[in-house]
């Protein structure tokens, strides 16, 4: 219990930081349980330009990235492209933690792929990830930047002993992926708990939220692509 607290306090802190450059979506682990995930579906008028790179880290099964291929075009209205994998760089495993450095593989992943300004690059890893003061992470953005990653490790139901659910995972790996592409277009939380932007404390939480972005978050979205 004390350990979440202090989590919290450093999840406060990080995103508190005026500067604030990769927004860190972290999870506090309650004992078994403890994940999240974001949304998925969304209602954007605005017409995106450029085009969302997905890039396997790893081996990722084809049906994953053509799920996230087949929702991403249709959130953001714009070219979805599955990219050739980047390797898993061996130099981002803890071994104490037995987990991977999130902002490590984001690093690696600029010098993997250059894409054009007004592209995305959603890196998807199948790693258990953590970053600096957190346990672990579902997925890292930089924030009105162009790279972001997410974990498929926590988002399983066998992760936490439970018997597999196929729609689940799809329906939180898609979430996950809107909200930090969300981030990577320049958006930050959001307060509404039914919005795809709303920072999640547990699984619990996003799999309660909707699959869309409110109506602010949207016209915020379509003003931040109108102006690029
Ligand atoms: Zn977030
Ligand atoms: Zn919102």
């Amino acid at each position: 219990m004390r350990f979440a607290k202090n989590l919290r306090g450093e999840e406060k802190k990080a995103l508190g930081k005026k500067h604030l450059n990769h927004i860190i979506c972290l999870l506090i682990i309650f004992c078994f349980s403890g994940v999240q995930a974001q949304n998925m579906e969304n209602n954007n008028q605005g017409k995106t330009e450029g085009k969302i790179y997905l890039v396997p880290i790893g081996v990722i099964k084809g049906w994953i990235l053509d799920s996230l291929d087949k929702q991403l075009k249709k959130t953001f209205k714009c070219k979805v492209e599955i990219h050739e994998e980047m390797e898993l760089p061996p130099e981002a495993y803890n071994k104490q933690r037995n987990q991977y450095f999130s902002s490590y593989i984001l690093k690696k992943l600029h010098s993997f792929i250059k894409p054009s300004r007004q592209d995305k690059v959603l890196a998807i890893a199948d790693e258990d990830l953590y970053a600096n003061g957190l346990n672990f992470v579902f997925g890292e953005a930089e924030l009105g930047g162009r790279f972001a990653i997410i974990s498929l490790a926590r988002l399983r139901q066998s992760f936490y002993g439970l018997p597999e659910n196929e729609t689940l995972f799809t329906e939180r790996t898609v979430k996950e992926a809107v909200h930090e592409i969300g981030h990577a277009f320049g958006l930050r939380h959001c307060p509404d708990p039914d919005c795809v932007m709303h920072f999640s404390n547990s699984l619990g939480d996003t799999d309660r939220k909707s699959m869309s972005f409110c109506s602010r978050c949207e016209q915020s979205l379509e003003k931040i692509i109108r102006h690029r």
